[in-house]
Protein backbone atom coordinates (compact mmCIF):
# COMPACT_ATOMS: atom_id res chain seq x y z
CA UNK A 1 0.00 0.00 0.00
CA UNK A 2 2.07 2.93 -1.19
CA UNK A 3 -0.60 5.91 -1.54
CA UNK A 4 -1.42 5.55 1.90
CA UNK A 5 1.04 5.33 5.23
CA UNK A 6 -1.16 7.33 7.63
CA UNK A 7 -5.31 7.52 7.64
CA UNK A 8 -7.55 8.84 10.04
CA UNK A 9 -11.03 7.49 10.36
CA UNK A 10 -13.44 9.16 12.29
CA UNK A 11 -15.75 6.93 14.24
CA UNK A 12 -15.47 3.96 15.92
CA UNK A 13 -18.47 2.32 15.11
CA UNK A 14 -19.03 -1.24 13.31
CA UNK A 15 -17.77 0.20 9.85
CA UNK A 16 -15.04 2.41 11.32
CA UNK A 17 -13.21 -0.41 13.50
CA UNK A 18 -13.67 -3.05 10.38
CA UNK A 19 -11.77 -0.31 8.38
CA UNK A 20 -9.08 0.52 11.31
CA UNK A 21 -8.47 -3.63 11.38
CA UNK A 22 -8.23 -3.84 8.06
CA UNK A 23 -5.73 -1.15 7.17
CA UNK A 24 -3.66 -1.53 10.21
CA UNK A 25 -3.61 -5.37 9.73
CA UNK A 26 -1.19 -4.19 6.27
CA UNK A 27 0.93 -1.94 8.21
CA UNK A 28 -0.83 1.25 8.16
CA UNK A 29 -0.95 4.13 11.15
CA UNK A 30 -4.38 4.56 11.89
CA UNK A 31 -6.03 6.52 14.19
CA UNK A 32 -9.63 6.21 14.68
CA UNK A 33 -11.65 9.25 16.75
CA UNK A 34 -14.47 8.11 18.15
CA UNK A 35 -16.63 11.12 19.97
CA UNK A 36 -18.19 8.26 22.94
CA UNK A 37 -16.83 6.32 25.67
CA UNK A 38 -15.43 2.68 25.00
CA UNK A 39 -18.05 0.23 24.82
CA UNK A 40 -20.83 2.29 24.74
CA UNK A 41 -23.04 1.34 22.28
CA UNK A 42 -26.34 2.01 20.85
CA UNK A 43 -29.34 -0.42 20.28
CA UNK A 44 -29.65 -4.03 20.99
CA UNK A 45 -28.65 -6.68 18.66
CA UNK A 46 -28.49 -7.24 15.08
CA UNK A 47 -28.64 -9.77 12.52
CA UNK A 48 -24.88 -10.62 10.37
CA UNK A 49 -25.94 -12.27 7.05
CA UNK A 50 -23.22 -14.17 5.47
CA UNK A 51 -21.97 -11.73 3.65
CA UNK A 52 -20.86 -9.68 6.98
CA UNK A 53 -19.47 -12.85 8.09
CA UNK A 54 -17.69 -12.94 5.21
CA UNK A 55 -15.40 -9.80 6.29
CA UNK A 56 -15.56 -10.67 9.87
CA UNK A 57 -13.68 -13.62 8.48
CA UNK A 58 -11.17 -11.91 6.44
CA UNK A 59 -10.47 -9.58 9.30
CA UNK A 60 -9.69 -12.65 11.60
CA UNK A 61 -12.70 -12.58 14.19
CA UNK A 62 -15.71 -15.23 12.56
CA UNK A 63 -15.17 -17.50 15.23
CA UNK A 64 -15.88 -15.27 17.99
CA UNK A 65 -18.62 -13.59 16.13
CA UNK A 66 -19.91 -17.02 15.83
CA UNK A 67 -19.07 -17.69 19.54
CA UNK A 68 -20.60 -14.73 20.66
CA UNK A 69 -23.56 -14.75 18.65
CA UNK A 70 -26.45 -17.47 17.39
CA UNK A 71 -26.65 -18.82 14.32
CA UNK A 72 -29.95 -20.10 11.65
CA UNK A 73 -30.80 -20.06 8.49
CA UNK A 74 -34.13 -19.46 6.92
CA UNK A 75 -36.21 -16.93 7.69
CA UNK A 76 -40.09 -17.18 8.66
CA UNK A 77 -43.07 -14.66 8.04
CA UNK A 78 -46.03 -14.78 10.00
CA UNK A 79 -49.28 -13.17 10.55
CA UNK A 80 -50.70 -10.82 13.22
CA UNK A 81 -52.31 -14.70 15.42
CA UNK A 82 -48.42 -15.77 14.71
CA UNK A 83 -49.15 -18.29 12.51
CA UNK A 84 -46.44 -19.25 10.01
CA UNK A 85 -47.70 -17.96 6.37
CA UNK A 86 -44.28 -19.27 4.54
CA UNK A 87 -40.58 -19.92 5.22
CA UNK A 88 -37.97 -18.42 2.97
CA UNK A 89 -35.00 -20.69 2.55
CA UNK A 90 -31.64 -19.38 3.45
CA UNK A 91 -29.34 -18.08 0.55
CA UNK A 92 -25.73 -19.86 -0.03
CA UNK A 93 -22.85 -18.08 1.58
CA UNK A 94 -19.75 -19.59 0.40
CA UNK A 95 -18.61 -21.68 3.43
CA UNK A 96 -20.40 -19.41 6.00
CA UNK A 97 -23.59 -19.79 7.90
CA UNK A 98 -26.66 -17.69 6.39
CA UNK A 99 -27.46 -15.84 9.58
CA UNK A 100 -25.76 -14.62 12.75
CA UNK A 101 -27.68 -12.50 15.52
CA UNK A 102 -25.27 -11.14 18.50
CA UNK A 103 -25.54 -8.35 20.86
CA UNK A 104 -24.37 -4.96 19.59
CA UNK A 105 -22.42 -5.01 22.51
CA UNK A 106 -20.74 -8.28 21.84
CA UNK A 107 -19.86 -7.09 18.47
CA UNK A 108 -17.94 -3.86 19.53
CA UNK A 109 -16.20 -5.80 22.00
CA UNK A 110 -15.11 -8.16 19.26
CA UNK A 111 -14.07 -5.17 16.81
CA UNK A 112 -12.47 -3.06 19.41
CA UNK A 113 -10.10 -6.30 20.46
CA UNK A 114 -9.60 -6.98 16.63
CA UNK A 115 -8.86 -2.98 15.83
CA UNK A 116 -6.49 -3.06 18.86
CA UNK A 117 -4.49 -6.08 18.05
CA UNK A 118 -4.01 -4.77 14.47
CA UNK A 119 -2.11 -2.03 15.88
CA UNK A 120 -4.60 0.59 15.10
CA UNK A 121 -4.61 3.64 18.23
CA UNK A 122 -8.42 4.26 19.26
CA UNK A 123 -9.04 7.49 20.91
CA UNK A 124 -12.72 7.60 22.75
CA UNK A 125 -14.68 10.77 23.86
CA UNK A 126 -12.54 12.96 20.77
CA UNK A 127 -13.16 14.52 17.44
CA UNK A 128 -12.31 16.77 14.69
CA UNK A 129 -12.30 19.97 15.13
CA UNK A 130 -10.75 21.39 11.96
CA UNK A 131 -9.80 20.17 8.77
CA UNK A 132 -7.71 21.53 6.17
CA UNK A 133 -6.58 19.45 2.86
CA UNK A 134 -3.17 20.23 0.79
CA UNK A 135 -1.54 18.30 -2.05
CA UNK A 136 0.66 16.60 0.49
CA UNK A 137 -2.09 15.70 3.39
CA UNK A 138 -4.81 16.07 5.13
CA UNK A 139 -3.94 18.50 8.63
CA UNK A 140 -6.59 17.89 11.16
CA UNK A 141 -6.75 19.36 14.85
CA UNK A 142 -8.46 17.68 17.52
CA UNK A 143 -11.10 18.67 20.42
CA UNK A 144 -12.41 16.58 23.13
CA UNK A 145 -16.02 15.59 23.30
CA UNK A 146 -15.78 14.66 26.69
CA UNK A 147 -14.40 16.27 29.29
CA UNK A 148 -11.59 13.38 30.54
CA UNK A 149 -10.67 12.25 26.94
CA UNK A 150 -7.14 11.98 26.45
CA UNK A 151 -6.63 14.25 22.93
CA UNK A 152 -4.19 14.34 20.43
CA UNK A 153 -3.39 17.88 19.39
CA UNK A 154 -3.42 17.40 15.53
CA UNK A 155 -1.77 15.17 13.07
CA UNK A 156 -1.47 14.98 9.43
CA UNK A 157 -2.67 12.01 7.27
CA UNK A 158 -3.03 10.81 3.45
CA UNK A 159 -6.76 9.81 3.98
CA UNK A 160 -9.84 10.82 5.90
CA UNK A 161 -12.14 8.19 6.11
CA UNK A 162 -15.69 9.68 7.59
CA UNK A 163 -17.37 6.41 9.35
CA UNK A 164 -19.32 8.70 11.68
CA UNK A 165 -22.92 7.89 10.70
CA UNK A 166 -26.09 8.68 9.83
CA UNK A 167 -25.04 12.68 10.54
CA UNK A 168 -21.61 12.54 9.09
CA UNK A 169 -19.88 15.40 10.28
CA UNK A 170 -17.30 14.45 7.60
CA UNK A 171 -19.85 14.17 4.88
CA UNK A 172 -20.86 18.05 5.93
CA UNK A 173 -17.46 19.02 5.39
CA UNK A 174 -17.43 17.65 1.97
CA UNK A 175 -21.06 18.35 0.44
CA UNK A 176 -22.55 20.47 3.16
CA UNK A 177 -26.24 19.75 3.55
CA UNK A 178 -26.81 18.23 0.25
CA UNK A 179 -26.88 14.70 1.77
CA UNK A 180 -28.21 15.53 5.28
CA UNK A 181 -30.70 12.70 6.31
CA UNK A 182 -33.84 12.15 5.26
CA UNK A 183 -36.78 11.15 7.75
CA UNK A 184 -38.95 8.07 5.96
CA UNK A 185 -42.09 8.82 8.54
CA UNK A 186 -41.22 5.52 9.89
CA UNK A 187 -39.51 4.48 13.33
CA UNK A 188 -38.06 1.29 14.92
CA UNK A 189 -38.85 0.30 18.61
CA UNK A 190 -36.38 -2.48 19.64
CA UNK A 191 -36.13 -4.00 23.37
CA UNK A 192 -34.30 -7.44 24.28
CA UNK A 193 -36.51 -10.05 26.01
CA UNK A 194 -36.34 -13.38 27.00
CA UNK A 195 -36.79 -15.84 23.82
CA UNK A 196 -39.84 -17.89 23.86
CA UNK A 197 -39.65 -21.46 22.61
CA UNK A 198 -41.19 -20.81 19.33
CA UNK A 199 -38.22 -18.54 18.02
CA UNK A 200 -36.03 -20.52 16.40
CA UNK A 201 -34.93 -18.09 13.69
CA UNK A 202 -35.94 -15.01 12.65
CA UNK A 203 -39.57 -14.16 12.29
CA UNK A 204 -41.11 -10.92 10.54
CA UNK A 205 -44.63 -10.55 10.98
CA UNK A 206 -47.24 -7.58 10.10
CA UNK A 207 -50.59 -6.30 12.14
CA UNK A 208 -51.83 -3.88 10.34
CA UNK A 209 -49.21 -0.89 9.71
CA UNK A 210 -46.46 -2.41 12.55
CA UNK A 211 -44.23 -4.69 11.36
CA UNK A 212 -42.48 -6.95 13.95
CA UNK A 213 -39.47 -8.33 13.48
CA UNK A 214 -38.11 -11.29 16.09
CA UNK A 215 -34.60 -12.14 16.32
CA UNK A 216 -32.91 -14.79 18.59
CA UNK A 217 -30.00 -13.55 20.30
CA UNK A 218 -28.88 -16.80 22.03
CA UNK A 219 -30.69 -20.12 23.56
CA UNK A 220 -32.54 -17.84 26.13
CA UNK A 221 -32.70 -14.42 25.14
CA UNK A 222 -34.20 -12.32 21.92
CA UNK A 223 -35.11 -8.94 20.70
CA UNK A 224 -37.97 -8.09 18.82
CA UNK A 225 -38.41 -4.30 16.58
CA UNK A 226 -41.42 -3.36 15.64
CA UNK A 227 -41.60 -0.73 12.77
CA UNK A 228 -44.23 1.31 12.88
CA UNK A 229 -45.52 4.91 10.85
CA UNK A 230 -45.07 7.79 12.94
CA UNK A 231 -45.07 11.15 11.33
CA UNK A 232 -42.30 12.94 13.24
CA UNK A 233 -39.17 12.01 14.60
CA UNK A 234 -39.46 12.46 18.84
CA UNK A 235 -37.27 13.84 21.11
CA UNK A 236 -35.32 10.87 22.99
CA UNK A 237 -38.03 8.57 24.61
CA UNK A 238 -37.05 6.98 28.54
CA UNK A 239 -36.84 3.43 28.59
CA UNK A 240 -39.97 3.44 30.32
CA UNK A 241 -41.90 5.47 27.14
CA UNK A 242 -40.38 2.46 25.34
CA UNK A 243 -41.48 -0.26 27.02
CA UNK A 244 -44.91 1.31 27.31
CA UNK A 245 -44.57 1.93 23.62
CA UNK A 246 -43.44 -1.47 22.43
CA UNK A 247 -46.00 -2.81 25.01
CA UNK A 248 -49.04 -1.15 23.16
CA UNK A 249 -47.81 -2.34 19.72
CA UNK A 250 -46.99 -5.86 20.14
CA UNK A 251 -50.80 -5.53 21.75
CA UNK A 252 -51.72 -5.50 18.25
CA UNK A 253 -50.60 -9.28 17.36
CA UNK A 254 -52.33 -11.94 19.08
CA UNK A 255 -50.72 -15.46 19.88
CA UNK A 256 -47.26 -15.87 21.04
CA UNK A 257 -45.84 -12.70 19.34
CA UNK A 258 -48.88 -10.51 21.58
CA UNK A 259 -47.96 -12.58 24.39
CA UNK A 260 -44.25 -11.02 24.39
CA UNK A 261 -45.54 -7.29 25.60
CA UNK A 262 -45.79 -9.11 29.13
CA UNK A 263 -42.20 -10.45 29.41
CA UNK A 264 -40.90 -6.59 29.09
CA UNK A 265 -38.19 -4.97 31.67
CA UNK A 266 -37.27 -1.72 32.20
CA UNK A 267 -33.61 -2.67 32.94
CA UNK A 268 -33.44 -4.81 29.36
CA UNK A 269 -31.35 -2.59 26.40
CA UNK A 270 -34.02 -0.41 25.02
CA UNK A 271 -33.87 2.12 21.85
CA UNK A 272 -35.94 3.92 19.81
CA UNK A 273 -34.48 4.87 16.55
CA UNK A 274 -36.37 7.16 13.38
CA UNK A 275 -35.86 5.42 10.02
CA UNK A 276 -33.93 7.77 7.69
CA UNK A 277 -32.08 7.64 4.54
CA UNK A 278 -28.53 8.71 3.51
CA UNK A 279 -27.67 8.86 -0.45
CA UNK A 280 -24.81 10.22 -1.10
CA UNK A 281 -25.78 10.56 -4.89
CA UNK A 282 -21.60 11.11 -6.24
CA UNK A 283 -18.05 10.03 -6.03
CA UNK A 284 -18.22 9.27 -1.79
CA UNK A 285 -14.55 11.08 -1.76
CA UNK A 286 -12.99 14.27 -2.62
CA UNK A 287 -9.58 14.52 -3.00
CA UNK A 288 -7.71 12.48 0.24
CA UNK A 289 -11.30 12.71 2.11
CA UNK A 290 -14.28 9.89 2.05
CA UNK A 291 -17.30 8.97 3.53
CA UNK A 292 -18.23 5.41 3.76
CA UNK A 293 -21.49 3.17 5.86
CA UNK A 294 -23.82 4.69 6.88
CA UNK A 295 -22.45 8.21 6.26
CA UNK A 296 -22.67 7.89 2.58
CA UNK A 297 -26.03 5.01 2.31
CA UNK A 298 -27.94 4.83 5.49
CA UNK A 299 -30.84 2.66 4.36
CA UNK A 300 -34.14 1.49 6.35
CA UNK A 301 -33.05 -1.62 7.86
CA UNK A 302 -35.56 -4.14 6.22
CA UNK A 303 -32.78 -6.15 4.59
CA UNK A 304 -30.44 -6.33 7.61
CA UNK A 305 -27.81 -5.45 5.78
CA UNK A 306 -26.64 -2.02 6.52
CA UNK A 307 -24.04 -2.82 8.75
CA UNK A 308 -22.91 -5.50 6.53
CA UNK A 309 -22.83 -2.50 3.88
CA UNK A 310 -20.45 -0.31 6.29
CA UNK A 311 -18.12 -3.99 6.99
CA UNK A 312 -17.70 -4.25 3.08
CA UNK A 313 -17.01 -0.62 2.46
CA UNK A 314 -14.13 -1.30 5.02
CA UNK A 315 -12.69 -4.43 3.70
CA UNK A 316 -12.91 -3.28 0.12
CA UNK A 317 -11.58 0.06 0.75
CA UNK A 318 -8.26 -1.36 2.20
CA UNK A 319 -7.81 -4.24 -1.06
CA UNK A 320 -8.70 -1.03 -3.27
CA UNK A 321 -5.70 0.82 -1.38
CA UNK A 322 -3.65 -2.20 -1.37
CA UNK A 323 -3.70 -2.75 -5.61
CA UNK A 324 -2.93 0.80 -6.84
CA UNK A 325 -0.18 3.32 -6.18
CA UNK A 326 -2.33 6.19 -7.14
CA UNK A 327 -5.20 7.18 -4.05
CA UNK A 328 -7.83 9.07 -6.84
CA UNK A 329 -7.76 5.68 -8.93
CA UNK A 330 -7.91 3.14 -5.59
CA UNK A 331 -10.51 5.72 -4.30
CA UNK A 332 -12.80 5.75 -7.45
CA UNK A 333 -12.66 2.02 -8.05
CA UNK A 334 -13.64 1.34 -4.67
CA UNK A 335 -16.69 3.88 -5.35
CA UNK A 336 -17.11 2.18 -8.63
CA UNK A 337 -17.48 -1.36 -6.61
CA UNK A 338 -19.38 -0.65 -3.45
CA UNK A 339 -21.93 2.18 -5.22
CA UNK A 340 -24.12 -0.16 -6.89
CA UNK A 341 -24.57 -3.05 -4.18
CA UNK A 342 -25.11 -0.20 -1.25
CA UNK A 343 -27.69 1.21 -3.97
CA UNK A 344 -29.68 -1.62 -4.71
CA UNK A 345 -29.02 -2.80 -0.43
CA UNK A 346 -31.02 0.40 -0.22
CA UNK A 347 -33.53 0.92 -2.95
CA UNK A 348 -34.83 -2.94 -2.43
CA UNK A 349 -35.11 -1.97 1.20
CA UNK A 350 -37.38 1.28 0.89
CA UNK A 351 -39.18 -0.60 -1.67
CA UNK A 352 -40.18 -3.48 1.10
CA UNK A 353 -40.98 -0.32 3.73
CA UNK A 354 -43.30 1.37 1.61
CA UNK A 355 -44.98 -1.92 0.34
CA UNK A 356 -45.20 -3.42 3.54
CA UNK A 357 -47.00 -0.09 4.49
CA UNK A 358 -49.70 0.29 2.01
CA UNK A 359 -47.42 2.72 0.03
CA UNK A 360 -45.70 1.46 -3.05
CA UNK A 361 -44.47 3.71 -6.22
CA UNK A 362 -44.42 2.47 -9.40
CA UNK A 363 -40.40 1.85 -8.81
CA UNK A 364 -40.90 -0.01 -5.95
CA UNK A 365 -43.19 -2.54 -7.42
CA UNK A 366 -40.35 -3.20 -10.34
CA UNK A 367 -37.87 -3.21 -7.60
CA UNK A 368 -39.96 -6.20 -5.46
CA UNK A 369 -40.46 -8.40 -8.88
CA UNK A 370 -37.14 -9.55 -7.65
CA UNK A 371 -38.33 -12.22 -5.10
CA UNK A 372 -36.76 -11.93 -1.39
CA UNK A 373 -34.82 -14.85 -2.09
CA UNK A 374 -33.26 -13.71 -5.81
CA UNK A 375 -32.53 -10.29 -3.40
CA UNK A 376 -30.70 -12.15 -1.07
CA UNK A 377 -28.71 -14.34 -3.30
CA UNK A 378 -27.57 -11.24 -5.10
CA UNK A 379 -26.06 -10.24 -1.81
CA UNK A 380 -24.31 -14.13 -1.50
CA UNK A 381 -21.94 -12.99 -4.78
CA UNK A 382 -18.64 -11.64 -3.82
CA UNK A 383 -18.51 -8.10 -2.91
C1 LIG B 1 -33.57 -0.44 13.80
C2 LIG B 1 -32.33 -0.83 13.06
C3 LIG B 1 -32.00 -2.18 12.92
C4 LIG B 1 -30.87 -2.54 12.20
N1 LIG B 1 -30.58 -3.88 12.04
C5 LIG B 1 -29.50 -4.24 11.31
C6 LIG B 1 -29.17 -5.63 11.12
O1 LIG B 1 -29.84 -6.51 11.64
N2 LIG B 1 -28.07 -5.93 10.36
C7 LIG B 1 -27.31 -4.97 9.76
O2 LIG B 1 -26.34 -5.30 9.05
N3 LIG B 1 -27.59 -3.64 9.93
C8 LIG B 1 -28.65 -3.27 10.68
N4 LIG B 1 -28.93 -1.94 10.88
C9 LIG B 1 -28.07 -0.91 10.25
C10 LIG B 1 -26.79 -0.68 11.03
O3 LIG B 1 -27.04 -0.42 12.39
C11 LIG B 1 -26.00 0.49 10.44
O4 LIG B 1 -26.06 0.44 9.04
C12 LIG B 1 -24.54 0.42 10.88
O5 LIG B 1 -24.45 0.61 12.26
C13 LIG B 1 -23.71 1.46 10.12
O6 LIG B 1 -22.38 1.40 10.56
P1 LIG B 1 -21.45 2.69 10.48
O7 LIG B 1 -20.13 2.28 11.05
O8 LIG B 1 -21.52 3.26 9.12
O9 LIG B 1 -22.16 3.76 11.43
P2 LIG B 1 -22.43 3.69 12.99
O10 LIG B 1 -22.54 2.26 13.45
O11 LIG B 1 -23.60 4.60 13.23
O12 LIG B 1 -21.13 4.31 13.65
C14 LIG B 1 -20.84 5.69 13.56
C15 LIG B 1 -19.91 6.02 14.70
O13 LIG B 1 -19.41 7.34 14.53
C16 LIG B 1 -19.43 8.02 15.76
N5 LIG B 1 -19.51 9.45 15.46
C17 LIG B 1 -20.55 10.13 14.92
N6 LIG B 1 -20.24 11.43 14.78
C18 LIG B 1 -18.98 11.58 15.26
C19 LIG B 1 -18.11 12.70 15.40
N7 LIG B 1 -18.49 13.93 14.99
N8 LIG B 1 -16.88 12.49 15.95
C20 LIG B 1 -16.49 11.26 16.35
N9 LIG B 1 -17.28 10.17 16.24
C21 LIG B 1 -18.50 10.32 15.70
C22 LIG B 1 -20.68 7.46 16.46
O14 LIG B 1 -20.63 7.64 17.86
C23 LIG B 1 -20.61 5.98 16.05
O15 LIG B 1 -19.85 5.21 16.96
C24 LIG B 1 -30.06 -1.55 11.61
C25 LIG B 1 -30.36 -0.20 11.79
C26 LIG B 1 -31.49 0.17 12.51
C27 LIG B 1 -31.82 1.63 12.68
Amino acid sequence: MTSVSRVLVQGGGIGGLVAATALARRGVHVDVVEHRPPGSVLGVGLNQPGNALGVMEEIGVLDECLRAGYQFSDLRMAASDSSTMVDIPPSLFQGMPPNNAIQRAELCRVLLGAARDAGARLHHGSTIASVSEGPGGVDVTFSAAMADAAVPANGRYDLLVGFDGIRSQVRRHLFGDRYDAEYTGFACWRISLPRPPELDRIVYALAGSIKATLIPLSETSCYVALVVPEESIRPRPSSAQIVERIQSLLGEFSGWIGELGGTLSEKAPAAYSPIEQVTVDEPWYRGRIAVAGDAAHASSPHMAQGAAMAAEDAVVLARCLDASDDLDEALRSWWERRMPRAGFVQQYSAALLRTESGTPTEQDRRMLEIPMPAAHARLAEPY
